[in-house]
């Protein structure tokens, strides 16, 4: 895909992102990785709205290639491309019901849906720093050398994938996935799987990557 086709995607998972309600108001970014530069959504936009020119191009030192301003959390997004060649798009929500897992530091690690075993394992919390400084880099882009989601403490989630379409649907699967959760503490409280069960699980997964 060139360049204006890679802004139509990224544009297109954006409003997808919005009509979920996972993207309030200026919060989160998306980025796709593509001949060792990235197009990432530009600093103070809303995903569900962006337009071709509001998206930046950048080097994956995080230096604009188009004079425009990329994204706060551009040093995140570049370091988990830097660890992870596999992984070539990354979307980051302050989408409500997984971020509110995340402002109460509880990781969405319980055995409960066999999708989620099967996409995450689970899914971390990183400790909080500040919304794009270096720290809040230091703290979360580690997480990936094991995982492909992490909830930022008092902040939202982070998610990449092979290609943006993937990582979209993981976004949506994380994000169902909480309100599952929440809503079974409602009704009593989730039975989790077995051990027996998640073995079955991963087992499928590592069928599936062949
Ligand atoms: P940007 O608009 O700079 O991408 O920031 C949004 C955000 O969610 C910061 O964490
Ligand atoms: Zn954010």
């Amino acid at each position: 895909m060139n360049y204006l086709e890679l802004k139509k995607e990224i544009i297109k998972y954006g409003q997808k992102l919005g009509q979920k309600n996972m993207t309030p108001g200026t919060s989160g970014n998306i980025s796709v990785k593509t001949n060792n530069n990235v197009l990432i959504s530009g600093s103070g936009t809303c995903l569900a709205d962006l337009t071709e020119d509001e998206i930046v191009l950048m080097d994956l030192d995080s230096n604009s290639l188009d004079g425009k301003k990329p994204s706060s959390e551009k040093n995140l997004h570049n370091a988990i491309y830097k660890l992870r060649p596999d992984i070539n798009a990354i979307i980051h929500c302050h989408s409500p019901y997984t971020s509110a897992f995340a402002v109460c530091h509880i990781p969405l690690s319980k055995p409960i849906i066999s999708e989620n075993v099967f996409y995450f394992g689970e899914i971390p919390v990183a400790d909080y720093a500040l919304p794009g400084s270096e720290k809040l880099v230091e703290n979360t882009a580690k997480f990936f050398q094991k995982h492909d989601a992490i909830l930022l403490a008092n902040h939202g989630i982070i998610i990449g994938g092979k290609n943006l379409k993937e990582t979209y649907y993981k976004m949506e699967t994380a994000e169902a996935c909480a309100q599952i959760y929440l809503n079974s503490i409602l009704l009593g409280g989730a039975k989790d799987l077995t051990q027996n069960d998640i073995e079955e699980i991963y087992q499928l997964r590592e069928k599936m990557k062949k």
